[in-house]
């Protein structure tokens, strides 16, 4: 027997892991549970490989023994096993380039280890042998939680532990015992059969931390059916149930008297669900497992499961809610899928691997190319779960597309629950993924008032339509009745009726689809005019100037100008903008800026000179009763807001005017 100091690297993980005040030690399981997992998959393979018959899958099994009186946990295998060579490598030091990357991990964020070592040992119950380089501790709560740490993720419940191993094919086990920082030893032991035995001595109860939760079956099941579910050999511990008894004969009314009976119980399912192909799972079952596992009460509207290989190697189970949570819209909700690797949890909510604008997807992703390994991880967090994202990405659009071509009402409802979140997408990041997302996008529109795509428009678009026309306002009725809308629907052209808040800030993002521009149809130039048109009105302008001049004038700034309006029929008034700041985003910014400096929209007031409001105005005009003009045009003025769902600036004076016209 020999005793070995660890090397200087793996000794600052050890450090890290033994001192850390993170919560969630429980992983130490999961860990433990993955090497024994892949110490059996090695096995199997080697078999295989070189041709070596006797051994099955359904050979290897993973045991757990809890012993409450010795205060022991022992986890045990019959996989590969290790020499005495590979227990001195393997425990003893962790790759290079593992600890190296961690170590860059920290400085990249400005927290050099040094620097850190007082707040790794605050509020620790056990004080290190040696902290000086223990990294910060936020930091490393992040890594952990992330990334499978190992082995040496043992020492966070044991105050000792205990390696038993025989390598497959070898007659001398091996022995490693260690109580954490100061080094191991290592001595010849006795061992029967090929495998690894590991048992934890936990460390005792305190204050913060009760360690021995972890021998209570009940505590141990629970932890392999949240992270080891899916481990793919059977996980199996005795356990200590109480049953009614078998032959009791049970009186009506009676309690059944109970007995306690221990059997061997496999904990885990090992076959997940992800892995099967679609066609062998009923809708129903994924439903219930969505259910089951996201936390809804609703069934999912869509199902999309996706298996890859190539650059990334994933299965991925995807659900499309059938509503949207209570908290969607707030900060509080938090986007995210599950992470497995190889069918072990490692992440609950990754949230790298949804954008922003899918965040209502709920799911997992297991991916063999991820390693509990932390060396590995970390380069992969880069390049790995990127491929990933971008698959997805792709893969949720065109089944969201599928959706809208196969079942349109299941997409107009998932639309009413999510839509806005798409809308939020096309006008984030200055329009960087409209053209991701244009397809996605449906509005009503004057056609039955039903909903429309952009390419639907265009498609029935007449052959003299310059324009996308859209409306806004607070529901398509009430854009429908709006003045400006008359000359369009006139026309025979299709308006968009946009109600969401959103909607006119991404229209705007989008600015056209294909070759097809977008106009408001408050816009100033509708391009709906001939030269005929155009010339009348050129003339109403020059030949009312003046009386427009006085208008404008007691109107101060309210508006920009007063004018004839072309596309006004039977309204006499409305208004219309310039600039890129409509009314309706002006009803945006009204809830959300500080009216100290608030935006507007540049209004102009369009008059409709044929209507007979206007040959009254003109004769006040002749008889230069100016007074009488004053108070016309601010009514007219307070029309054009109320018609525009705009308060009224003043709405006593409003009424006192008309009351006055009324006497
Ligand atoms: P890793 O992320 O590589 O599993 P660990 O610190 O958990 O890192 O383990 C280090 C190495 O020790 C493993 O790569 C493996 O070679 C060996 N090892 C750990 N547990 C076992 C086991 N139960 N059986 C055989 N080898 C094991």
């Amino acid at each position: 027997m020999y005793k070995k100091q660890f090397k200087a690297e793996s000794k600052r993980l050890l450090d890290m892991m033994i001192n850390s005040i993170y919560t969630n030690k429980e992983i130490f399981l999961r860990e433990l549970i993955s090497n024994a997992s892949d110490a059996e998959d090695k096995l199997y393979f080697k078999t295989l490989q070189d041709g070596i018959s006797g051994l099955s899958r359904s050979d290897f099994v993973i045991w757990l023994e809890p012993d409450k009186e010795a205060g022991t946990l022992t986890i045990r295998d019959n996989g590969i096993g290790m020499t005495k060579d590979e227990l001195d490598k393997n425990l003893g030091t962790i790759a290079k380039s593992g600890s190296r990357l961690f170590k860059e991990e920290f400085q990249d964020d400005g927290t050099a280890s040094e620097e850190a070592t007082e707040e790794a040992t605050e509020d620790t119950g056990d004080s290190p042998a040696d902290d000086e380089d223990a990294p910060k501790k936020d930091k490393d709560i992040d890594i952990i939680g992330q990334f499978g740490v190992g082995f040496y993720s043992a020492f966070m419940v044991a105050k000792k532990v205990v390696v038993k191993s025989k390598a497959y094919g070898s007659d001398e086990a091996y022995e490693w015992t260690s109580e954490g920082a100061d080094g191991y030893t290592l001595s010849p032991c006795v061992k029967d059969d090929h495998g690894t035995e590991i048992t934890l001595y936990m460390k005792d109860d305190n204050g913060d931390e009760e360690y021995s939760q972890y021998l209570e079956t009940y505590m141990l099941s629970s932890l392999v059916k949240k992270y080891s579910d899916y481990i793919r050999y059977p996980i199996k511990m005795m356990v200590t149930e109480q049953k009614p008894k078998e032959d009791a004969n049970v009186e009506e009314g009676k309690e059944p008297e109970l007995e306690e009976i221990t059997e061997e119980k496999t904990l885990n399912t090992m076959a997940p669900i992800w892995k099967k192909q679609r066609r062998e799972v009923k809708d129903e079952e994924y439903n219930e497992f969505y259910k089951e596992n996201f936390y809804d009460y609703t069934d999912p509207c869509w199902i999309i499961r996706s298996s890859t290989e190539g650059v990334a190697t994933y299965t991925a189970l995807l659900f499309i809610p059938g509503r949207a949570p209570i908290n969607y819209y707030s900060k509080s909700y938090e986007k995210g899928l599950r992470l497995y690797a190889s069918g072990v949890l490692i992440m609950d909510n990754c949230k790298d691997l949804l954008p922003d604008y899918f965040s209502f997807v709920r799911g997992l992703v297991d991916s063999e190319d991820l390693n509990l390994n932390i060396s590995r991880e970390m380069l992969q967090q880069d390049s790995q779960l990127k491929v990933i994202e971008s698959h997805l990405e792709k893969r949720i659009k065109s089944e969201l597309l599928k959706m809208l071509r196969t079942q349109r009402d299941t997409y107009e409802k998932f639309w009413g629950e999510f839509g806005t979140q798409i809308k939020f997408g096309v006008y984030s990041d200055y329009g960087m993924h409209k053209d991701l997302l244009q397809d996605l996008l449906i509005y009503r529109s004057s056609k039955e008032g039903k909903y429309t795509t952009l390419d639907e428009y265009v498609d029935r678009m007449a052959p003299d339509q310059k324009y996308i026309y859209y409306g806004c306002g607070s529901s398509p009725e009430s854009i429908a009745k709006l003045p400006q809308a008359e000359r369009v629907l006139e026309k025979g052209y299709e308006i968009f009726y946009l109600t969401d808040e959103v909607d006119e800030f991404s229209i705007k993002t989008l600015q056209t689809y294909g070759e097809k521009e977008f106009r408001s149809i408050t816009d100033d130039d509708l391009g709906l005019e001939t030269e005929e048109d155009k010339e009348n009105l050129k003339k109403a302008d020059e030949e009312n100037k003046d009386l427009f001049d006085l208008m404008k004038e007691d109107l101060g700034d309210k508006v920009v100008a007063v004018k004839a309006s072309s596309r006004l029929k039977s309204y006499p008034v409305c208004f219309s903008t310039e600039g890129p700041i409509s009314i309706e985003m002006e009803k945006v910014f009204m809830t959300q800026q500080d009216p100290s400096n608030r935006v507007h929209a540049q209004k102009v007031l369009e008059v409709n000179t044929e209507h007979p409001m206007f040959s009254k105005l003109r004769q006040l005009y002749i008889a230069d009763d100016k007074e009488t003009i004053k108070t016309y045009t601010k009514l007219l003025y307070g029309q054009a807001e109320l018609i525009e769902g705009l308060p009224l600036e003043d709405p006593i004076e409003f009424s006192n005017d008309i009351c006055e016209l009324m006497k």
